[in-house]
């Protein structure tokens, strides 16, 4: 079975809310694909939710896209605890936590008409979603601060 970077990281060590790079996978052309732990709240204490890491889920997709360049894709750890955000090329690490803490300063401030995709048909799990939680959990990872560090506390501005 193959060896998979994220299940090597030692969970009790990490400080959340931090962005880590995992890992940069070079195609055979050379382009460049960076993935990212966006970990929101701390590992085997905390768990978002599903309804509320949902609508993040959501709404990161296009927050995010509006303050970083290249995102592939941001999707939801099945622990519930953070995200993978995919993105074309590398980014410094400060980069992707001041995008981060922008886009969930922006979700603490929305309203539903500003998430995307919550029909029967643009969703398939369209009754699980909650702006209030969503918009309290932003506002606890917001009051922790946003770490360019996993293992030690650099909260970005
Ligand atoms: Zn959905």
């Amino acid at each position: 079975m193959a060896k998979v970077e994220s299940f090597t990281l030692d969970h009790t060590a990490v400080k959340a809310p931090y962005v880590r790079l995992i890992t940069i996978e070079k195609g055979q052309k050379g382009d460049e694909i960076s993935n990212y732990d966006l970990r929101l709240v701390q590992p085997n204490e905390n768990a978002i939710p599903t309804a509320g890491l949902h609508t993040i889920e959501h709404m990161l997709a296009g927050f995010l896209r509006d303050r970083l360049d290249g995102v592939i894709d941001c999707s939801p750890f099945g622990c519930r605890t953070g995200f993978h955000l995919i993105v074309w090329g590398e980014h410094d690490t400060t980069e992707v936590a001041k995008a981060l803490k922008g886009a969930l300063e922006q979700i603490t401030k929305s309203t539903w008409d500003d998430v995307q995709g919550t029909d029967i048909r643009s969703c398939g799990n369209y009754r699980d979603h909650s702006l209030f939680s969503a918009q309290e959990w932003c506002k606890k990872i917001l009051a922790a601060g946003i770490s360019s560090d996993p293992f030690t506390r650099k909260v970005v501005d």
